[in-house]
C-alpha cells in the first residue's frame, strides 16, 4: 500500500469534529497530521493557531481540508494553492463566484487538486435517483428543504453576516442535488427572500426557476421548522414520481422505498479526494453556488420577524 497522504483539518468546529475527524481517521488513505484552529483543538497531533504559521512549520503535510466558514476560506485556500497543497474545500466553496472561480485557475496553474465538495451528492440514494430519472420525461421539480435553524446552527453568528448565505447554508445543499441530477443547466426566474429585521441574510427563501429545456422547478427553504424535519425534493417524471427524503438517503418511487442505506456522505468524499489526488485532477463544480448567486441576484428581499437564538 502506498504511503498515506498527509493532511491538516483548519476550522474545528461542528462539521470538522461531526464528520470530517470521524471519516478522516476512517481511511487509511490518509494521515491526519495537523489542526489548525484558533480556539478548537484536536488531541494527538500538532495543533496551530495560525494557517500561516502552519504553511511555515509543516511543508511535509501536503493536503488541507477547509471547514472554516465561506467568507474566510478563499484567502486560506489560496495561500495553501500556492504553497502546493491539495485543496479540500467544505461547501459552499467561496463566498463568492468569482472568489470560486479564482480558486480553480490559481488550482490549475499550480498544478494542485483542488475538490469543491457538496456532500449531499454523496448521499446513498443520489446516484440509484440520477440513474432511475436516464431517459425518462420530467415534467415537474419541487424542493421543499425545511430546518431548524436552532438545532444545526447553534450560535453560529457567521450565518447571518453577510457571506454567511443564511438559508441558503443548508438550501444549497439541495440545489446540489438538483443539479446532479440534471444534465441542464438552472436559470433563476424568481426570488424572495425573508430576512430578520435584526439580521443580515434570509431565514427563508423560496424560487421559481426552469431548467434550460423549460422544466418547472420550485424551491422553499425554510429555518423557523420544528418538530420533524423536511429535507425532499420531488420529480414528477412520465413513467412515476421519484422523491429523494431526509437529505437524499432515502429514494421513493410512487410513494414505495426503493432505495435507502446508512450515511457515508464523508466518508465517500475523503475516498473521492484521495482518488483526484492520486489522478492529480480536481472537482470544481460552481452550479449550485451561482444559482445562490442568481438568487440573491433577482430576488425580492422582505423584512420578517426578528430572530433571537
Ligand atoms: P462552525 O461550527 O462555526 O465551525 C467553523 C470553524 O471555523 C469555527 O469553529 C472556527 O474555529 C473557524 N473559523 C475561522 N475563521 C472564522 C470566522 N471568521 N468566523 C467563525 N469561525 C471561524 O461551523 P460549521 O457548522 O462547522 O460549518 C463550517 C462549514 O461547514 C460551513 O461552510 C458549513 O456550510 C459547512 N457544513 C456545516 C454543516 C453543519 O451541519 N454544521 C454540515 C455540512 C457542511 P476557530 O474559532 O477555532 O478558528
Amino acid at each position: 500500500m502506498s504511503k498515506p497522504i498527509s493532511l491538516a483539518l483548519v476550522g474545528i468546529g461542528k462539521i470538522a469534529r461531526d464528520q470530517h475527524i470521524p471519516s478522516i481517521t476512517g481511511n487509511p488513505a490518509f494521515r491526519l497530521d495537523a489542526a489548525v484552529s484558533r480556539h478548537g483543538r484536536v488531541n494527538g497531533i500538532e495543533n496551530f493557531e495560525d494557517f500561516d504559521a502552519f504553511l511555515k512549520a509543516r511543508p511535509d503535510v501536503t493536503a488541507v481540508s477547509l471547514c472554516t466558514p465561506p467568507e474566510v476560506r478563499f484567502d486560506m485556500a489560496a495561500k495553501a494553492i500556492a504553497a502546493g497543497r491539495d485543496v479540500l474545500l467544505e461547501k459552499p466553496p467561496a463566498a463568492t463566484i468569482g472568489e470560486a472561480e479564482a480558486l480553480a485557475s490559481l488550482a490549475r496553474a499550480a498544478g494542485v487538486t483542488l475538490f469543491s465538495t457538496w456532500h449531499s451528492r454523496f448521499a446513498v440514494a443520489v446516484a440509484p435517483a440520477k440513474a432511475w430519472l436516464m431517459g425518462k420525461e420530467i415534467a415537474e421539480i419541487s424542493i421543499v428543504w425545511k430546518e431548524d435553524v436552532r438545532r444545526w446552527h447553534p450560535g453560529q453568528a457567521w450565518i447571518w453576516e453577510p457571506g454567511g448565505f443564511g438559508v441558503f447554508d443548508p438550501g444549497i445543499n439541495a440545489l446540489s442535488i438538483l443539479t446532479a441530477l440534471l444534465d441542464d443547466p438552472v436559470i433563476v426566474n424568481k426570488a424572495r427572500l425573508e430576512i430578520p429585521s435584526n439580521r443580515r441574510q434570509p431565514i427563508g427563501a423560496t424560487l421559481a426557476m426552469r431548467s434550460a429545456a423549460g422544466v418547472p422547478i420550485s424551491a422553499d427553504f425554510d429555518w423557523r421548522q420544528e418538530g420533524p424535519q423536511t429535507w425532499d425534493i420531488t420529480v414528477k417524471t412520465n413513467a412515476g414520481i421519484l422523491r429523494l427524503s431526509k437529505g437524499g438517503s432515502e429514494m421513493y418511487v410512487d410513494d414505495t422505498l426503493v432505495e435507502s442505506g446508512p450515511d457515508r456522505e464523508y466518508a465517500n468524499i475523503y475516498a473521492r479526494f484521495a482518488s483526484l489526488i492520486e489522478t492529480r485532477t480536481s472537482d470544481a463544480d460552481f452550479q449550485p453556488l451561482r444559482i445562490v448567486a442568481d438568487a440573491f441576484l433577482c430576488g425580492e428581499s422582505v423584512l420578517t420577524d426578528e430572530f433571537h437564538d
